[in-house]
């Protein structure tokens, strides 16, 4: 098989080329689907790092931690077979010439397209350049991240208390520093897993020996070269020569805002993730997967975008699917899934929780930190949460993913480094 059914307008036996923008887990993921499905025509990657595409969980994990950063490379036995544009920046999209112009001045035109291009920090507006203060999202932050914290003596300010800032500080402190993590919300992760479960993290971020200022602002950056202390909306100033900003990712969208394609946070995509031009209709042979993508989600009935590894996988395989099989492949109803590594501890949630759902501890203690938790909605089953519990959380998943009907069932270990 060498065609591709969802690209409309093309005769039998033309050259196929397809092209895949953004080298990370999503595109990696629908670039090896696309070789999976049979597809044999060209493959062109375009990633703007220069690195060799790399998985980013452990950036924020042993990346910071172990005694050397791992080996995070997600094609290192080259068996995908593209052609790779590293160092590349993609800057327009061009649809109606269906072509894509990069920041060497390169056109590639094309007969499919992924769209993959994740997402980038929030930036802090107060945080000037200075040294010790750090984004993290990619190796090269990483590398520098880990460089001051090798260095680092007085300690580590944690902006965002979401899941880099809480990652990072649990890697602070099993460096041994102090660490201090601020953040906004009066209980950071609280939309996704809950009042009580937010306040459980909390918690334990306490008694691992983090400070926690909640509900609180930063004002300034202190130091003249590099940062010496943060100082907050109540006066307090944190003494600290690393300051970490995780205050959240924004989709990078801003190459295709000429192109007509539909942007709303996001690239909107319809159920088949083919992505939607100005007159909401699919643009043929344009699909999207990944962080950026905002996808009408069957089963939940609205249109949403997922931040995690496991939805990068799954979806950039389905955005595949979608350009290879077209309408015949299936509509992509996964069930959001995440875990994270905070002070020894596993922390997996599955599915989608609102306020007012019932929640209920099943298996286990809290006080124990080794648990799982159900949420329900007028008793039905919408989400669950575990603290050490992989194997219970995964049987909630698969009857999750069950009863939506989604066919996403599988961990896919075979990709990534957890
Ligand atoms: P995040 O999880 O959205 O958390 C950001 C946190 O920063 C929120 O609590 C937010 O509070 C707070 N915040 C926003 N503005 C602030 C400000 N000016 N000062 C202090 N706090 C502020 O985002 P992230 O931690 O930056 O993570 C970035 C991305 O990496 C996400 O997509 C995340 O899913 C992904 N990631 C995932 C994992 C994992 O799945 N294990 C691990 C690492 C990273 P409000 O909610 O009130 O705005």
């Amino acid at each position: 098989m060498t065609g591709v059914t969802g690209i409309s307008n093309m005769p039998p036996g033309s050259p196929m080329r397809i092209v895949v923008v953004g080298a990370s887990i999503a595109g990696i993921s629908a670039a090896r689907a696309l070789r999976r499905h049979g597809y044999e025509g060209q493959l062109i990657i375009v990633g703007s790092e220069t690195h060799p595409p790399y998985d980013r969980p452990p950036l924020s994990k042993q990346a910071l931690t172990a005694e050397s950063i791992p080996d995070m490379r997600l094609d290192a036995s080259g068996a995908i077979q593209a052609e790779w544009r590293l160092g590349a920046t993609a800057v327009e999209l061009d649809l109606e010439r269906r072509e894509v112009a990069l920041d060497d001045g390169h056109r590639l035109a094309f007969d499919g397209l992924v769209i993959a291009t994740g997402t980038t920090p929030r930036r802090l507006p107060m945080a000037r350049p200075l040294g010790g203060v750090h984004y993290l999202r990619t190796l090269d932050d990483a590398h520098a991240l880990r460089t001051d914290l090798v260095a680092a003596t007085r300690g580590v300010a944690v902006i965002g208390g979401g899941f880099i800032g809480a990652e990072v500080a649990a890697s602070c402190r099993a460096r041994g520093l102090p660490v201090t993590i601020v953040d906004a919300a009066p209980l950071p992760l609280e939309p996704v897993i809950g009042p009580e479960m937010a306040e459980l993290c909390a918690q334990v971020h306490r008694e691992q020996g983090v400070q926690l200022r909640l509900g609180a602002a930063v004002v300034s950056f202190e130091g003249e070269e590099r940062v010496e202390g943060v100082e907050l909306g109540s006066g307090e100033i944190l003494d600290a020569d690393v300051a970490v900003i995780g205050i959240g990712v924004v989709p990078v969208t801003d190459w295709l805002t000429s192109s007509g394609v539909t942007l709303d946070d996001g690239v909107v995509c319809d159920q088949w993730l083919r992505v939607l031009g100005a007159s909401g209709q699919p643009v043929p042979g344009v699909v999207a997967a990944g962080d950026v993508c905002r996808w009408r989600h069957p089963g939940y009935g609205e249109a949403i975008r997922v931040e995690h590894w496991e939805n990068a996988v799954a979806q950039g395989e389905a955005a595949a699917a979608s350009l290879v099989r077209g309408d015949a492949a299936a509509p992509y109803a996964a069930i959001p899934y995440f875990w994270s590594d905070q002070h020894g501890i596993k922390i997996q949630f599955v599915g989608r929780r609102h306020p007012g759902d019932e929640l209920t501890i099943v298996d286990g203690a809290p006080a124990d930190r080794r648990f799982a938790a159900e949420y329900r909605q007028d008793g039905r089953l919408v989400a669950a949460l575990g603290f050490n519990r992989s194997s219970r959380i995964m049987r909630y998943r698969r009857s999750l993913v069950e009863a939506a009907g989604s066919g996403v069932t599988r961990v896919h270990h075979e990709i990534g480094v957890q």
